[in-house]
């Protein structure tokens, strides 16, 4: 059969994921966090599949979910949406990004999209016809080049596709970038798919900065973000898309028969457990900790590193140390010191390899006290 995605092999996640499990490694690889929910919201999934909440949901999520979406956006952004028009409950935010690329990618359509980047995006663009335009981000703090953007933009670009905070540099934009790609986008027909998976994981008092709450950039965004990165349940699925009433018309037309509609039980307990903000809200003070102390480890090491701004991963550099490739250097990690890391390069569509590796330190404070210990020998893969 010829393939529609020739070039897509099986995930660096996954890969990673897997060795780490066959090698008994610890597992700083795959982005999950190591620890459990709170006993207050498993509680309220078991009550909400044992009182008979198990049958289809409506196709854009329950009302009252859709609306206590709606009054979280306009707490935490200071936008108003429409819960009815504006909001919709989705399988988690990679289908949330499929299904708004698939809505407004139409063949021979240029999509840009800033590397490194997470994986799903170019398939997508790629499945609807589109042609990816890839745009490095600045090689030492991953911010936007935003004269390199300026300069990929062509009377066929359709789409811009974003990452804040970032996925894997840690990156959070400024208002500078938002007002940056607002000039870009302000009388031209191109869309911007914002993925803000992290959006409560940020540090150092830095805001996060959603396009929702940008008054002009919300017109032309589908926001998506996930529910399994902001309360630890990355294996429930479930996330959400903020998008104006025409666009989440498209959206939901994609939507409908991709899923069609999102595990009931899901949305009637993470809508009671949204009840009280101080949930979300005390995200980034508990991963500050676990970063800090996760660096200052790390700075033992000959490493050169930057503490992340936001998202649970800590990026380092070993240029200066060796010339072992990032994949390479991966696989022993994971075999010889028992701990698995990411290569970066795989966040390139022609796996540029600049010698970085990321962690993610969403894990047990005991279990980042022991990938540290097995570190202290890092030089010896040197
Ligand atoms: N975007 C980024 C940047 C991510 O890191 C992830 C990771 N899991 C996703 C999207 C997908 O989120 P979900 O699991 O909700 O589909
Ligand atoms: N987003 C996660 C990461 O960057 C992985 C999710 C996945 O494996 N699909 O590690």
């Amino acid at each position: 059969m010829r393939s529609k995605l020739p070039q897509v092999g099986t995930t660096i996640f996954t890969v990673m994921s897997k060795m780490a499990h066959d090698e008994g490694a610890i597992n700083l690889s795959q982005g999950y966090p190591g620890f459990g929910a709170d006993p207050v919201l498993l509680d309220l999934v078991a009550h909400y599949t044992k009182s008979g909440y198990n049958q289809y949901a409506p196709m854009s999520g329950i009302p009252q979910f859709r609306q206590r979406m709606a009054e979280k956006i306009l707490r935490c952004y200071g936008a108003e949406v429409n819960p009815d028009e504006e909001v919709t409950i989705v399988s988690g935010a990679t289908e949330a990004i499929f299904s708004a690329i698939t809505a407004v990618v139409h063949p021979g359509d240029e999509v840009v999209v800033l590397e490194p980047a997470y994986d799903s995006y170019e398939p997508a663009i790629q499945l609807a016809g589109g042609i990816t335009i890839h745009v490095p981000l600045d090689s030492k703090d991953f911010s936007v080049d935003w004269e390199r953007v300026k300069h990929a933009i062509t009377y066929k670009t359709k789409l811009i596709v974003i990452n804040t905070p970032h996925n894997p540099s840690g990156y959070v934009w400024a208002e500078q970038d938002m007002k940056q790609l607002s000039d870009l986008v302000r009388d031209r027909n191109i869309y911007v798919v914002s993925d803000e998976v992290y959006e409560h994981i940020t540090f150092d008092q830095r805001p996060h900065l959603s396009l929702v709450g940008h008054p002009e950039l919300r017109k032309k965004t589908f926001v998506c973000g996930s529910f399994g990165k902001t309360f630890h349940v990355t294996g429930w699925k479930i996330g959400y898309c903020i998008a104006p009433p025409e666009l989440t018309k498209e959206f939901r037309k994609v939507h409908q028969f991709v899923t069609f509609s999102t595990v009931t039980p899901l949305q009637f307990a993470l809508c009671d457990y949204l009840e009280k903000p101080e949930r979300y809200e005390s995200i980034p003070s508990f991963y500050e900790k676990k970063r800090d102390l996760f660096l200052q480890g790390l700075q033992k090491t000959d490493l050169i590193l930057e503490p992340t701004q936001g998202s649970f991963f800590q990026t380092a550099r070993y240029g200066h140390l060796s010339k072992i490739e990032d994949k390479e250097l991966a696989e022993r990690m994971t075999k010889e010191l028992k701990v698995a890391c990411i290569p970066v390069s795989a966040f390139y569509h022609d796996h540029q390899d600049d010698k970085i590796i990321r962690f993610c330190f969403a894990k047990e404070d005991q279990e980042l006290e022991e990938a540290l210990k097995r570190l202290d020998r890092l030089n010896e893969l040197f």
